[in-house]
């Protein structure tokens, strides 16, 4: 970089590692010639639909806050509509939640690795602070640490089911946390995954503790369970006064308009209904998955599996990784991650992908032995 530029970029944003997307990591424009590469690496749904758009209005700005979507997403979940707010994915909900909250060069956010990465590099882009309270040996919370920040953070990131260790969090830690950080600190509750649990029974439980806690902020997706990751359309409920906080420093258009469109069609009752049904194949391909792999080699399954992935550690991670990417067959690195040496995860595809990997993985392994 020339010196004046360098000179004139934050100081923080030198210093910044963009965040490694699976799709940063290996795009389209990648795969070589014609050979067709398998994305397993995203934690995206294998399922892709057809939707319609009406471009009548394109002429015009949209709203900022499409009622249809609001309405489909509040009735859906749950929760008032005055207790939610529409983003551009959950990416933008963290984002928000940073900025609002957290004063730059002063503020810190608390974290609990492994988890999610987007966490940190939001903060970090914000010249913000990054605290650490590293999740227990078996990935539960580690609650004297937890408490050890109190006064010291104003937003703890929680997720649950945790990615990429796919387990979750207690309700009765989740509020442990919530009464700890009272007054205190906004808690955010990182549901990206949420649906591939019992799915009734949660969304009541979300809805009761939105209503006990003012400082709690779900964060939804509709990038996993609703096979959506490239329409970028995410929500986060809360108390109406954070929703109101938030809403003073969101993007005048956060969605565009053809999103909006999309998704009502996606949280109409046929798409609740498709999502779903996706969900329950995904869940019964994720159980074979989970059982086979453990029977290959080395592997060990990691964790849990609340999610549409699973995470596995084998001593022989590099070569298996290599081995897979040589064969246009793409899984995700997690080793980079604390507590996960030697540990890769796989995004339950299609029946068909799931069997196409598994029998490369088994392929591995007896040639290796050979
Ligand atoms: C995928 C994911 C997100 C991001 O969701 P988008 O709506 O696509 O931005 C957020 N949190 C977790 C834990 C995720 O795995």
């Amino acid at each position: 970089m020339t010196d004046w530029l360098k000179d004139l970029t934050c100081k923080h944003v030198t210093e910044l590692t963009p965040y490694e997307s699976a799709r940063r990591l290996f795009s389209a424009a990648d795969s070589s010639g014609d050979v067709q590469q398998t994305w397993m690496n995203a934690n995206e749904s294998p399922f892709s639909q057809e939707y319609s758009i009406n471009s009548e209005f394109y002429n015009r700005y949209p709203d900022c806050q499409p009622d249809e979507v609001l309405d489909a997403y509040s009735t859906y979940a749950e929760v008032d509509k005055a207790q939610s707010i529409v983003t551009r994915g959950a990416d933008e909900g963290i984002e928000l939640v940073v900025r609002a909250f957290c004063e730059a060069q002063s503020d810190s956010v608390l974290i609990c690795p492994p988890t999610y990465g987007m966490y940190a590099i939001s903060a970090q882009t914000f010249n913000v602070g990054v605290q650490k309270a590293p999740l227990k040996e078996d990935f539960s919370l580690d609650m004297d640490l937890i408490a050890s920040h109190v006064g010291k953070v104003k937003v703890v990131f929680l997720c649950s089911p945790n990615n990429p260790t796919g387990t979750r969090i207690e309700q009765a830690q989740i509020e442990q946390v919530l009464d700890m950080y009272d007054k205190q600190a906004i808690v955010v509750l990182d549901e990206a995954y949420i649906e591939f649990q019992d799915n009734d029974s949660e969304q009541k439980r979300q809805s009761e503790l939105l209503a006990k806690y003012d400082n709690l902020l779900i964060l939804r997706t509709l990038s996993k369970a609703f096979a959506l990751a490239g329409l970028r359309c995410g929500f986060a409920l809360s108390s109406p006064a954070i929703i109101k906080t938030l809403l003073k420093v969101i993007a005048p258009y956060p969605l565009a308009a053809p999103v909006a469109q999309i998704a009502t069609q996606a949280l109409s009752s046929e798409g609740l209904s498709k999502m779903q049904a996706q969900v329950a194949l995904l869940n019964a391909d994720l159980d074979k998955m989970k059982s086979q792999l453990a029977l290959i080699g080395d592997i060990t399954i990691v964790g849990n599996t609340f999610g549409n992935f699973v995470l596995f550690r084998t001593q022989y991670k590099q070569e298996l990784m290599d081995y897979l990417v040589n064969n246009a067959m793409l899984i995700r690195d997690q080793s980079k991650q604390l507590m996960l040496e030697n540990c890769l995860r796989i995004s339950i595809g299609d029946e068909q992908q799931n069997t196409q990997l598994l029998d490369l993985i088994a392929k591995f392994y007896i040639n290796r032995n050979k």
